[in-house]
């Protein structure tokens, strides 16, 4: 069996920052890596699940909203699949930054966080949710984004 593209990427080399997977026609998938890959440091469930609830949530309440196709964890617990249609790297980033900004400054309820919303309700945190935000947002601020992975 052939790798797929994301297999071929080298993770030694990887760091946090915001990169394009790949492109499927008007479709391109971002990978939000918010952790070295295979550093030991990775997040747990109550992580993931509760950046995957807030992030959707304001991204698709966004101007852009339309052209959200999917956003959800990696199994390697190391970051998140955006996948956008029709909308330049420039502004998927610009996006990126105000829903981690709105995210961190927001003070209601977790989204989708009832047992009728979601299949494990009770696995959601604001506070872990936050956290990650904030680590990631970090991230991106102290280095360039290129989008392109170093080859
Ligand atoms: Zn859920």
């Amino acid at each position: 069996m052939n790798p797929i593209k994301s297999f071929t990427v080298d993770h030694d080399k990887l760091l946090p920052g915001l990169y394009i997977s790949r492109e499927d026609g008007d479709a391109t998938t971002y990978d939000l890596r918010t952790r070295r890959p295979n550093s030991g440091d990775y997040m747990d469930n109550l992580t993931m699940h509760s950046v995957e609830h807030l992030f959707a949530t304001f991204i698709r309440n966004g101007e852009y909203a339309d052209r959200i196709l999917y956003f959800g964890p990696m199994g390697c617990q190391t970051g998140f699949y955006l996948i956008v249609r029709s909308l330049s790297p420039e502004k998927v980033k610009k996006e990126i930054f105000r829903v981690l900004q709105e995210i961190l400054l927001y003070q209601g309820p977790m989204p989708g966080g009832t047992r009728k919303e979601c299949g494990n309700f009770a696995n959601l945190s604001m506070e872990a949710g936050k956290s990650e935000c904030r680590r990631y947002l970090n991230e991106l601020m102290k280095r360039k984004v290129d989008f392109q992975y170093e080859v």
